[in-house]
């Protein structure tokens, strides 16, 4: 099908910087440490490249909402950062992306996969980001999407795909 063999490193960089970008555009003023750790000697992997980068920038872009509405409703010395990790881990392989934004209530991490579930306002979030990536993570690719969350700590989403090289 549209399954093609993709370096994720690069892949996962790319629309990291195109999220970056975007939230550069919003707001000159604002600025986010990234971090970055590329596992080393990842496979090539079988996906359908568009739909892993649509989950990746939601997830993104998501992480720079959190970190972004932390500094606003913050007082002390903040230091917004996101981290991406990749990395191969018993024949799965790993896309880990945290932020020490807002975090969750236990309330809204139980809602965040529901279409349409939303905390933004009008305007800046339709809930449909991580529904969709949900979908294209398992039944798309077999994979699984995970989160980890604490509230006024931060988030970590763990998006998890087939080793194609094991079986
Ligand atoms: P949207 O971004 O349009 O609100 P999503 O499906 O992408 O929709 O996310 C649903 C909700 O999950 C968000 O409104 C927010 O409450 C929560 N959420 C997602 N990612 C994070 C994050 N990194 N930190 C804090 N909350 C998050
Ligand atoms: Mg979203």
């Amino acid at each position: 099908g549209e399954h093609q063999s993709i370096n994720l490193n690069a892949l996962a960089d790319e629309y990291l910087q195109i999220a970056y970008q975007g939230l550069r555009a919003k707001d000159k003023g604002f600025t986010v440490e990234l971090a970055t750790d590329f596992g080393a000697d990842l496979p090539l992997l079988e996906v359908i490249p568009q739909e892993i980068g649509r989950v990746l920038l939601n997830v993104y872009n998501n992480a720079f909402y959190a970190v972004r509405q932390k500094q606003k409703t913050t007082n002390f010395d903040y230091r917004p950062k996101v981290a991406l990790q990749t990395r191969q881990e018993n024949g799965r392989i790993l896309i880990r992306v945290s932020d020490n934004g807002t975090g969750m209530p236990e309330s809204v991490k139980e809602k965040i996969f529901q279409p349409f579930f939303t905390t933004k306002p009008t305007g800046e979030g339709t809930g449909l980001g991580l529904s969709l990536s949900y979908d294209i993570i398992t039944n798309g690719h077999g994979g699984s999407l995970l989160v980890e969350s604490q509230e006024g700590e931060g988030s970590a989403f763990i998006i998890e795909l087939p080793n194609p090289g094991v079986e």
